[in-house]
């Protein structure tokens, strides 16, 4: 387990002007604050005419909506996706991990501060990221990482598509598990190792070859088993399921969220609601997919597929929405360019959120899903100064947020557009 370190560059306090704040738990605007801002958190929230201590340096905002940074609930920084070969097998760890360089940086640069980072064909390599990211020698995101993906043989999170006499090194099998047992070891192994928390496969994948999208694949006594050892560590467990009986193990098991949830019916939405479970949802992939598949030459297999659980997932997003489940804002980021991360927003609300609820579910309610809600997700008192500065009213169009002036991370200025 691994916490961000405090803000190393600067002992100096930070004084960060800003010339509207969106306050998000409020649901409105709230007009001119300064941020004072020392060791990478926010210390308090002043007044224009309130005075910045003799020595604090200034991030000058003035002129820009400023919300808390963004929060992907379900991102895949590391490698990237091989629609049209077997997935961690036609780039080495190194390359994956050189890969994820770029990756970390513009999904940073694109205002996301946070990401739930779910899993890695190769075990681990996103918790090096991570590391690297928070020694400061790579720029990216705060990091939470699954380090593999527990799932069953020929499942969702397993390498499947070669032939069955070739034999896989063991970190690209790392969380394939066949009993509960196996998987209290495993989990064990995963968070003594090195992740945050656990990503279980408990549906089929849509881009796993031959994969099906809603056949459950890991019982509920597995799932069981990841959230008890999970627990024992302080760690929640992140379940991939599409259909209505993989979710509805994953609800009984108490995991932390359902991801994906694409074929869900309006009954087992309604346990989302009813156990408070989260469910982080992706769409804009799955939009972008469709649109650029064919091109980038995706198997016919893997386009079926994403026709068939697009429009069921709009359905169950938008049931979701009207029952008041807490819904979280996922890319699944890697289908599509990661400089297109925050396109989302924009479908959520086509979709059926208000601009504000699209911006909830990627800052205060991400930030509850991961259990970070006292370090971010908000500008009170107490968080991380991590920031985006917007030219625009995001209430009134997300898409602002597609292209903001200034990211800030930790008091730091990680992007400004406005030098041109
Ligand atoms: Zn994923």
């Amino acid at each position: 387990m691994t916490m961000p370190p405090p803000f190393a560059d600067s002992t100096r306090p930070i004084a960060i002007r800003v010339g509207n704040l969106l306050d998000v738990e409020a649901g409105r605007p709230v007009g001119p604050r300064t941020l004072l801002v020392r060791d990478a958190r926010i210390e308090a929230v002043a007044s224009p005419g309130d005075g910045a201590p003799d020595d604090a340096l200034e991030i000058d905002l003035s002129g820009l909506t400023v919300l808390p940074g963004l929060i992907d609930t379900h991102s895949h920084l590391v490698g990237e996706v091989q629609t049209a070969g077997v997935p961690g097998t036609t780039t080495s760890g190194a390359q994956d991990a050189f890969l994820s360089v770029r990756n970390a940086r513009v999904t940073l640069e694109a205002g996301f501060t946070t990401v739930r980072d779910l899993g890695t064909f190769r075990a681990f390599v996103d918790c090096a990221l991570r590391d690297t990211i928070n020694s400061g020698e790579l720029e990216g995101p705060r990091m939470l990482c699954a380090g593999a993906f527990i799932t069953a043989p020929w499942g969702g999170g397993d390498v499947v598509g070669l032939a069955h006499d070739i034999t896989l090194p063991a970190d690209l099998r790392f969380g394939v598990v066949t009993t509960p047992a196996e998987v209290r070891e495993r989990v064990r192994r995963l968070l003594i190792g090195g992740a945050d928390l656990i990503k279980c496969i408990g549906t089929g994948a849509v881009l796993t070859r031959g994969g099906v999208p809603g056949a459950p694949e890991l019982s509920e006594e597995e799932m069981r088993a990841a959230v008890d050892e999970a627990a024992n560590y302080g760690a929640f467990v992140a379940v991939h399921a599409h259909s209505d009986e993989g979710a509805r193990r994953a609800i009984r098991a108490r995991a932390r969220s359902v991801e994906h949830g694409s074929m869900l019916n309006a009954e087992t939405v309604s346990m989302l609601a009813d156990a408070g479970t989260f469910l982080s949802v992706d769409l804009f992939d799955g939009e972008w997919a469709l649109e650029h598949g064919e091109a980038e030459r995706w198997p016919a297999e893997t386009m079926r597929k994403l026709a068939e659980t697009m429009d069921t997932g709009i359905a169950a997003f938008r049931e979701a929405v009207r029952r008041g489940v807490r819904v979280t804002y996922g890319t699944d980021s890697g289908v599509y360019p990661h400089e297109l991360v925050a396109k989302g927003l924009d479908t959520f609300v086509r979709c059926g959120m208000t601009p504000l609820q699209a911006i909830g579910a990627a800052t205060t309610v991400a930030a509850e899903c991961l259990g970070w809600a006292d370090r971010v997700g908000s500008l009170g008192v107490g968080r991380f100064a991590d920031l985006v500065a917007v030219d625009g009213d995001p209430l009134a169009d997300v898409r602002v947020l597609e292209t903001p002036a200034v990211v800030v991370k930790g008091g730091r200025v990680a992007l400004d557009r406005r030098d041109g």
